[in-house]
């Protein structure tokens, strides 16, 4: 047994000699593992130690040559621990000047959360950079008191590493600098309060079927009542006498304040002694939130300082940001609720950084690309223009012209067009298309649903089949309900050349579809789909062109953050003679006036859309309130109109039909939930009822009310919000107040956050923000400066002093490369 760490103690110490240039055995340090491990066990060293130095040598050859000398003596000295008498490898001699170059083998795989939709890792910022100690890769029953079983509960906490702990922010603090007294509490605050514990008693109620568990805390200068309801374990943990802290809201009960289901803990008396800000971590059952803070607190107090920043001097300077190893430290351990908020500033800096310097490097990348060129003469765009049945828009002028300029760059275009509902995107796309159609090359259009697809090919055909430019069945619909036959023919005009134009859905995905030449790649609400699905359907060209759209309204500080990698035209213009859709805000009781506004539209032969929240947990529940609504409106309130039922237990084919016979006119009114197809056009249907309109976000909203206003007449919007608040009816105001998404968008971000925006986007990028909020303009644009100005000044990140920064990049974005769309 001691042979094998005998063997180990040789190699360290010839490495030592050799200044840790991983030179101590051809291959590096790490091919002592290859024979190392296996004997190390056969000789019954303990899996736990094995594991320890298999993780630090696989992780060697990346380190910088201090951060290797720190490394073999922090391994050596935990097996010093466990077999005294072994030994000293020498110390490190002092640091040697030599800088490391080619570091060709990349070291161990990070542990990734899974990002399915975006595919790029969302490891944390600096987490597994070079200039982190290789002793951050090591499993965390390195620690004293952390056993493989602790481990693995920590796992549940996606902690498997050291470095992961440095990251582990916490959840909340409780701020012992500043805590409330009792008598100074009031009604509806949140708060922590300290006392000790004068009663705790379990009492049954509705004859036992229940129980309460109700306390009493008293801090010297007030008692405060506190109460769970059915958890009477929690009797058996409290003890009189017992000093512990609470957090919650404040009640009131008979007069008297109250907290209810507060979270509580045990108070550790130095919390309480030191007067600090302690932080709260989310825990996992069977840890506790002491055990876990000591843990954190151990590792990140040690190694915190010992991070080298991979922001480089001027950047955080000109910033302003504390260094990493400080953030770190105040995050977790803060020294003034000042001291938090920088380091929290520093901590979502760097978020928004990587995010920017990724999207930029991408943008770069697809740029570097080359792509079909094509020319169309001002005359002949201008003509093609003059058949249409109206006359564009200067925003879609505008856009169009974007488009055209990027087909003839000669690199791939790739661009987000973001229109309002109702902008007339699809206009332009087509005339994008057409410039590549009529170059002999072909187009495809993708749309989220048949309905979308199908309406899009009838708009498509008007547009370039009946005005003249494409032979008819050169223009062709792909769905999946298309009849298997039709799809043989398609999927061989589309091999051969002949269709030059297909719209369709994610059948259009399926690999028996092969393109002659697919030049020209349209998605329609591109956030519906995946980026798998939109790569996919760029895979079936050769660099094409790529235009990806949305109806949702994205602020420009927001759209510059998380779309940075795309080029981006905007249309905030409706086609003229718009009315804005005219919106009221109808108390619960006044119902009846907007059943009768319905009543009226319908009978001058419009159609309404009746829409109501879902605020049911379960999706069965949800089905039978859809249901149930349907019902009573179809017989207490409308016995004499047919009234259409859309909700989200629906098949796609089953919600499809249900819409097409609406906009075939077979139903006056459609009742539905928020699944109404974004993008449908029914120009008939002037009225939108919705219910319990509090419940949802701005931009929601506005998506809703942009299914009508789009024929004619005039048409309305009528908000019943389900109960009066003047918080949420101030918000519904704006929709009163204006039609204008842009505004409503950033309303909508004030208020509720990014979470709406950005779909599919969401889960790609901004899992990755731990710490950063979408809603920090200043921030977003404080970190967009830099990260503009730093890739001016170095793109490729080569300059010595943004080495660290450019690893620290390549493994925030996981190595790959990620789609553009
Ligand atoms: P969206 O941008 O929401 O996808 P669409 O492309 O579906 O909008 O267009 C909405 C409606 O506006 C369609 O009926 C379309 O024919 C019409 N439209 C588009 N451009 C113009 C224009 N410049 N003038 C008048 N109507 C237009
Ligand atoms: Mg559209």
């Amino acid at each position: 047994m001691q042979s094998s760490f005998e063997k180990l103690k040789k190699f360290f110490r010839l490495e030592a000699e050799k200044n840790y240039n991983d030179q101590a055995i051809i291959g590096g340090l790490a091919k002592v593992l290859d024979f190392w491990e296996g004997e190390a066990r056969a000789s019954g060293i303990d899996e736990e130690t094995v594991q320890a130095v298999s993780t630090c040598l696989r992780g060697y050859h990346d380190l910088a040559p201090e951060a290797r000398a720190e490394s073999l003596k922090s391994l050596w000295g935990r097996v010093q621990a466990q077999r005294p008498g072994l030994g000293d490898i020498p110390p490190a001699p002092a640091r040697p000047a030599v800088m490391e170059t080619g570091r060709a083998k990349p070291s161990q795989p990070q542990q990734r959360r899974p990002q399915p939709e975006a595919g790029r890792s969302a490891s944390v910022p600096g987490a597994g950079t070079r200039q982190r100690p290789i002793a951050l890769n090591a499993s965390l029953t390195v620690l004293a008191g952390v056993g493989p079983r602790h481990a693995q509960t920590l796992e549940k906490l996606d902690l498997k590493t050291l470095g992961d702990m440095l990251y582990f922010f916490p959840r909340r603090y409780d701020d012992y600098s500043q805590l409330k007294p009792i008598h100074r509490l009031f009604y509806g605050e949140s708060v922590t309060v300290v006392g000790t514990l004068q009663t705790v008693a379990n009492r049954p109620v509705r004859g036992g079927a229940s129980s309460i568990t109700e306390a009493v805390i008293n801090d010297g200068t007030g008692a405060l009542r506190l109460t769970w309801f059915n958890q009477p374990w929690v009797a058996n943990r409290l003890a009189v006498g017992e000093a512990i802290s609470v957090s919650g809201k404040i009640d009131q009960y008979l007069g008297r304040l109250v907290m209810n289901s507060p979270d509580w803990e045990s108070i550790e008396a130095e919390n309480l002694h030191t007067n600090r800000i302690v932080p709260i971590y989310s825990l996992t059952a069977t840890i506790t939130q002491k055990w876990l803070r000591k843990i954190v607190h151990q590792v990140v107090s040690y190694w915190a300082p010992k991070l080298t920043d991979h922001l480089p001097a001027s950047i955080r300077e000109a910033a302003q940001l504390p260094t990493l190893g400080e953030a770190l430290l105040q995050v977790h351990h803060p020294d003034s609720q000042e001291s938090l908020r920088q380091a929290r500033q520093r901590l979502a800096f760097d978020e928004i950084f990587f995010l920017q310097m990724g999207v930029l490097r991408q943008k770069r990348e697809w740029q570097a690309g080359t792509a079909r060129f094509y020319e169309v003469p001002d005359d002949e765009l201008a003509e093609r223009a003059r058949l249409l049945p109206y006359t564009l828009t200067n925003a879609q002028q505008r856009a169009l012209q974007e488009i055209r300029a990027d087909l003839r760059s000669g690199r791939p275009m790739n661009r987000l067009l973001q229109g309002d509902v109702g902008s007339g995107k699809t206009v332009v796309a087509a005339l994008g298309a057409w410039i590549a159609i009529q170059a002999g090359t072909q187009a495809a259009f993708m749309a989220p649903t048949a309905i979308l697809a199908e309406q899009h090919y009838r708009n498509l055909s008007a547009l370039l089949v009946e005005t003249g430019p494409l032979p008819p069945g050169s223009l062709r619909l792909l769905v999946g309900d298309t009849p298997e036959a039709e799809k043989d023919g398609i999927r061989a005009g589309l091999a051969s050349g002949q269709v030059k134009l297909v719209v369709g859905t994610h059948a259009l995905l399926e690999d028996p579809v092969t393109f002659a030449d697919l030049q020209f790649v349209v998605i329609d609400e591109q956030h519906r789909f995946g980026v798998e699905q939109r790569s996919a359907l760029r895979a079936k060209g050769a660099e094409p062109h790529l235009l990806v759209m949305t109806a949702t309204p994205i602020p420009r500080s927001l759209a510059l953050t998380v779309y940075g990698d795309l080029d981006l035209s905007v249309m905030d213009e409706l086609p003229p003679g718009r009315q804005a859709v005219e919106t009221h805000i109808l108390r619960p009781r006044e119902r009846e006036r907007a059943y009768t506004l319905i009543r009226s539209q319908v009978a001058a032969g419009r159609q309404a859309f009746i829409i109501y929240p879902l605020i049911e947990e379960s999706e069965k529940s949800e089905l039978l309130a859809a249901k149930a609504e349907h019902l009573r409106l179809q017989q207490e309130v409308f016995p004499d109109l047919k009234l259409g039922l859309l909700h989200g237990r629906m098949r796609p084919d089953e919600k499809d039909e249900v819409m097409l016979k609406f906009r075939a006119g077979e139903f006056q009114a459609l009742v539905s939930t928020t699944v109404v197809e974004v993008g449908v056009d029914i120009p008939n249907a002037t009225i939108m009822l919705i219910e319990g309109a509090n419940h949802f976000g701005l931009a929601q909203l506005h998506q809703l009310r942009g299914r009508v206003g789009r024929g004619p007449d005039q048409s309305y919007c009528l908000l019943v919000p389900d109960h009066e608040d003047s918080a949420e009816n101030q918000r519904l105001e704006a929709m009163a107040e204006t039609n204008d998404g842009f505004i409503l968008a950033e309303r909508d971000l004030e208020q509720r956050g990014p979470g709406e925006f950005l779909g599919a986007r969401q889960s790609g990028y901004a899992t990755g923000l731990q710490m950063a909020s979408l809603t920090d303009v200043r921030l977003i644009d404080k970190a967009r400066t830099q990260a503009l100005a730093l890739f001016e000044r170095d793109p490729d990140l080569g300059q010595e002093e943004n080495q660290y920064l450019s690893e620290a990049l390549t493994r925030f974005w996981g190595g790959g490369k990620g789609d553009v769309s």
